[in-house]
């Protein structure tokens, strides 16, 4: 495999990934990778085909689990500021992947912009929630995109304009190899009536979702026409704990980890929420978290 710590200062090898994982779950990369600019992430990428290494983007964790075993290939952060900056020119906001949806919320509701109030509370990255399509009863994230930066799997700096974007309720069709900048088109409105819906979204997250610190989901895609969480509940495993990992009895479909948090644990109990299920229902839960 190539040494890819020739590329710069910012990218190392046999790191540690701790304080980067959910309630402290410890993991190695064979490389972790940092660029500072988009220039230097292209390169990476470049570097990664050509060397036919694996690279996987980790953004706040919500949704990836690390066995105990070293990552091989590259872990990438967008960790520096062009991919962490969130400003707003006229009626649009411009936010890093590596940005937190709340501090894009924040940005907006700001300067009076609506569209993106009821995501308040999503806890992880714009990068993640664009690639999990994270949306709310209101709708999707991507609804109020107008453009995405990416890099290609090939390293090429590219710009998606909304027409060639596709956003559904079980997906959209962002799959390029890292989402590095997202513009948000809004439309300006009266501050009460954001903060009113903002206020409210708040409210039904916090009784219908566990609180966003030490909590991973949701862990299973929705079977067609039902609803995982409740398949859960009702096969009798609200708050059945493994060890740190113990199911929510606000949503079946999230899992409260606690420190310090062991992908084993985490693991057993999926797979015994997915054979009571298919025992109970005769439906097969697809994994949505990745494990790496
Ligand atoms: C308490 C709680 C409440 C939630 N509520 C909701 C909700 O109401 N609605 C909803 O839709 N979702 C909800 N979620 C899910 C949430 O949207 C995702 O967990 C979050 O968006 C993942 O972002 P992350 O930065 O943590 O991504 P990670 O978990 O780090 O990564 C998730 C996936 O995205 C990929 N990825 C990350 N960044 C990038 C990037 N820049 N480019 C390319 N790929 C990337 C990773 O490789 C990985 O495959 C909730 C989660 C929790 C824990």
């Amino acid at each position: 495999m190539k040494d890819l710590t020739g590329l710069g200062p910012w990218v190392r090898a046999n790191a540690s990934l701790q304080g980067m994982l959910l309630q402290g779950m410890s993991g190695t990369a064979e490389f972790l990778a940092e660029p500072t600019s988009l220039d230097e992430l292209a390169r990476l990428v470049r570097a990664c085909t050509h060397s036919g290494q694996t690279m996987r983007v980790l953004g706040e964790a919500n949704n990836v689990l690390v066995g105990p075993e070293t990552i091989p290939g590259v872990v990438l952060r967008l960790t520096a500021k062009p991919f962490r900056e969130v400003t707003v020119r006229g009626n649009t906001v411009r936010a890093g992947g590596g940005a937190s949806v709340d501090s894009v919320v924040a940005a907006a509701c700001n300067v009076g912009l609506s569209g993106l109030e009821t995501l308040v509370g999503i806890p992880g990255s714009v990068g993640g929630a664009l690639r999990l399509n994270a949306h709310d009863e209101a709708g999707d994230i991507g609804d109020h995109i107008s453009r995405v930066e990416v890099v290609t799997n090939d390293g090429q700096i590219i710009t998606r304009e909304r027409d060639e974007l596709k956003f559904e309720s079980q997906g959209n069709n962002l799959d390029d190899a890292v989402i590095a900048v997202a513009e948000f088109e809004l439309e300006p409105e009266a501050e009460d009536g954001i903060l009113r819906r903002m206020k409210r979204a708040w409210i039904k997250r916090k009784v219908s979702q566990p609180l966003r610190s030490g909590a991973m989901g949701p862990v299973f895609q929705e079977p067609t026409g039902m609803n995982a969480g409740e398949l859960i509940t009702k096969a009798g495993l609200s708050r059945h704990r493994i060890g740190c990992a113990e199911v929510s009895h606000r949503d079946g479909n999230y899992i409260l980890v606690r420190a310090p948090a062991g992908a084993d644990d985490i693991l057993r109990l999926l797979q015994l929420i997915q054979q009571r299920v298919r025992e109970r229902f005769h439906v097969d839960l697809e994994r949505k978290i990745a494990i790496w």
